[in-house]
């Protein structure tokens, strides 16, 4: 059974008297359990609305969601469902409760009702998942964005979801903190098997999932792996651009230069290496 099935969804949301906005329509796609996955799309393709369907904060007008097996719909199952899936946003301003960084990772531990030693050990767990140990007694003042996207991080790990849903959790921070972010959440899919949405508009972090999906106006029109890059055209009809590495490749090749078809960073310094004659250049 797939961890999350989105059987036929269909979405629109109410706009002035009689009219709606359709957001989704005749969407179908599995994630399973562990799966790291990208969803790509420019800007009101559907994404956030696909991720709010996904942990039941919307339901389907169309369809159905089913997370494990239980429906969205089926009201005995959001609280189950809620603990299953964690969003982390993109507003790393929006997402402390409290003033003080531990403090807030324990709030979803004790909404659980857990027992306090409990909640302790999850804190610091998390906490230290994030390398954010050393800042559990700070207030968010003190953080940077990346920081604060890490502590939102750390509050749902601390709920040991089993998919954590990223919407555009890094669109808002500058390349550091970015790089904190991914280097976390590819640490924590790789070390506890977590299973991640991630949601972005950068495909060079897209290029770190497993599977791509790209959503265009509400319709998913590409699901694969990074090979998908080599279709240039899903993306740009998509109205999203291809990895730099991608590009530059792109171009080399029209210059007749035999590089290949690399689809990210490594790959590309792996091409150049042997497209440009030399085996190894001795470090950076
Ligand atoms: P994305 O996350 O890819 O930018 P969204 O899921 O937010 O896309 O939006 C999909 C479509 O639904 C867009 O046309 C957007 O304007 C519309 N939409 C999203 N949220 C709302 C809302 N709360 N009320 C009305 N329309 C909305
Ligand atoms: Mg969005």
């Amino acid at each position: 059974m797939p961890f999350v099935e989105i059987k036929n969804v269909g979405y629109s949301y109410p706009s002035g008297d009689d009219d709606y906005i359709e957001a989704l329509s005749g969407v179908s796609v599995n994630i399973e359990r562990g799966e790291f996955v990208a969803l790509v799309g420019c800007n009101g393709s559907g994404k956030s609305t696909l991720a709010r369907l996904c942990n039941g904060l919307i339901l389907p007008d169309d369809g159905e969601v089913l997370v494990d097996g239980n429906s969205t719909a089926d009201k005995n199952a959001l609280y189950d469902i809620r603990k299953k899936i964690g969003v982390v946003f993109q507003n790393p301003d929006n997402q402390m409760v409290t003033t003080i960084v531990e403090d807030d990772v324990a709030f979803g531990p004790e909404n659980l009702g857990l027992p306090p030693e409990e909640i302790r050990a999850r804190v610091d767990w998390a906490l230290q998942s994030v390398g954010m140990s050393e800042y559990a007694q700070s207030g968010p003042f003190r953080l940077s964005g990346g920081q604060k996207q890490r502590v939102a991080i750390a509050g749902v790990l601390a709920i040991k979801p089993e998919l954590m849903i990223l919407d555009e959790a890094t669109g808002m921070l500058d390349p550091d903190g970015r790089r904190e972010v991914l280097d976390v959440v590819t640490k924590l899919h790789r070390d506890e098997g977590m299973g991640v949405l991630m949601i972005t508009h950068f495909m060079e972090e897209a290029a770190l999932a497993d599977r791509i999906i790209i959503l265009n106006k509400g319709k998913i029109v590409a699901d694969g792996t990074k090979e998908l890059f080599n279709n240039p055209e899903v993306f740009t009809q998509a109205g999203l651009d291809l990895p730099l590495p991608v590009r530059v490749a792109a171009k080399l090749r029209a210059r007749g230069f035999d590089i290949g078809y690399p689809l990210d960073i490594d790959g590309f310094v792996d091409c150049a290496a042997r497209a440009f004659g030399k085996k190894d250049g001795g470090g950076a």
